[in-house]
């Protein structure tokens, strides 16, 4: 994707703006975003299904930016899962080939193989209606892959699912993509999904992307805190801090800083820190930052602690053996190097 521009007629803003993008042969690159980012025009441009204003659109070194859908070697699976309800599951997964005029012998054996790997063999015979949303869900992605495309596009092909299976299918996903080894472009609103599933996640705000990079590297260190808000539950928590003496002033309590910030002297800056990367005690030990703790949520495999710093709140993880009741006081720790500092103006990560 070099530099791809939509604008739709009837809405002013740019839906993409100026979007360059590569995706390596045989990765898995998922866009994420919050809602009306860009995420789907862009995949819809990539499969032909919408024209850009301006850029263009590669695929295997290859210009397809004025070809048609049916000549770009693509596989899609959306939303909607369109699946035949008057075919069989058989006939359903062996369309695409058959449209090829695939002869039947070999139709009959991709079909089978398909199946397999998504574990249908024995609802082949069956017709969409005789199964679950799940195994309907599968039925469309054995019919995306049974084709052999060089690209695969996903838009929230898991959406239509329950919480437990989404999780179920996800892992599957997974399995068989990274199997077949096809190139994928991958979209999807939840950040949980883009960072289970991605090789690279590419973060979209606003037509643009705001940070691509592994889930962990995006994770670990956001490009701005937009990206910080958006990826992660709870979200990175973001405190105001005034610089002195070279350290990190949060309310009446002092952080050492992870870098060098002479320039930064006696402004302020924001401190992104993950909720696990925060330790609680109950008792004062130097350089520990007291705090009251104002909710208390168990999320099974740990405690979400809702803590107020002076005027700031965050969020803390801690371990479910920790004995937190609400209005306690409490000491809080992070580690120097868990600290990313961003511009408050810009929203910025500082370099
Ligand atoms: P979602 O997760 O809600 O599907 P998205 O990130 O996929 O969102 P897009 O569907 O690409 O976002 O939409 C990007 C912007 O373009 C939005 O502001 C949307 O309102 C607008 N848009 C999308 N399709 C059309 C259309 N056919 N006509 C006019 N505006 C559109």
């Amino acid at each position: 994707m070099e530099s791809l521009v939509k604008t739709y007629a009837s809405g002013g803003k740019r839906a993409t703006d100026e979007v360059s993008l590569e995706v390596a042969d045989g990765e898995f690159l998922v866009l994420v975003g919050p809602s009306g980012c860009g995420k789907t025009t862009l995949l819809r441009m990539v499969a032909g299904l919408e024209t850009p204003d301006s850029g263009r659109v590669s695929i295997g070194g290859r210009d397809v930016t004025d070809l048609p859908a049916r000549q770009r070697g693509l596989s899609m699976v959306f939303q909607s899962y369109a699946i035949f309800p008057h075919m069989k599951v058989r006939q359903n997964i062996g369309f695409g080939l058959t449209m090829r005029k695939v002869p039947r012998d070999e139709v009959e054996r991709r079909v089978k193989h398909a199946a397999e790997l998504l574990h249908l063999e024995e609802y082949l015979d069956r017709y969409p209606a005789q199964l679950s949303g799940g195994q309907r869900q599968r039925v469309a992605v054995a019919r995306a892959i049974v084709v052999d495309a060089d690209v695969l596009l996903m838009d929230e092909p898991l959406s239509n699912l329950d919480a437990l299976l989404r999780l179920q299918f996800r892992a599957e996903l997974k399995r068989i993509v990274g199997q077949l080894g096809t190139t994928t472009l991958y979209v999807t609103h939840d950040q949980a999904e883009a960072m289970s599933l991605g090789d690279r996640v590419a973060v979209m705000r606003e037509g643009k992307v705001a940070q691509l990079g592994t889930p962990l590297a995006v994770y670990d260190r956001p490009a701005d805190r937009f990206v910080g808000g958006f990826l992660g539950s709870p979200p990175m928590n973001f405190l105001t801090a005034h610089v002195r003496d070279g350290a990190l002033a949060v309310g009446d309590a002092t952080l050492p800083a992870p870098d060098e910030l002479s320039t930064w002297e006696g402004r302020d800056v924001l401190v992104g820190v993950r909720a696990e990367n925060i330790q609680v005690d109950a008792s004062a030990q130097p350089g520990w930052v007291p705090a009251q703790i104002e909710v208390v949520e168990p999320t099974g495999a740990a405690l979400l602690l809702t803590a107020r710093l002076g005027d700031e709140q965050v969020k803390v993880q801690a371990p479910t053996t920790f004995p937190a009741e609400p209005d306690q006081h409490v000491y809080l720790r992070a580690a120097p190097e868990s600290l990313r500092l961003y511009d408050p103006a810009t929203g910025l990560a500082l370099a």
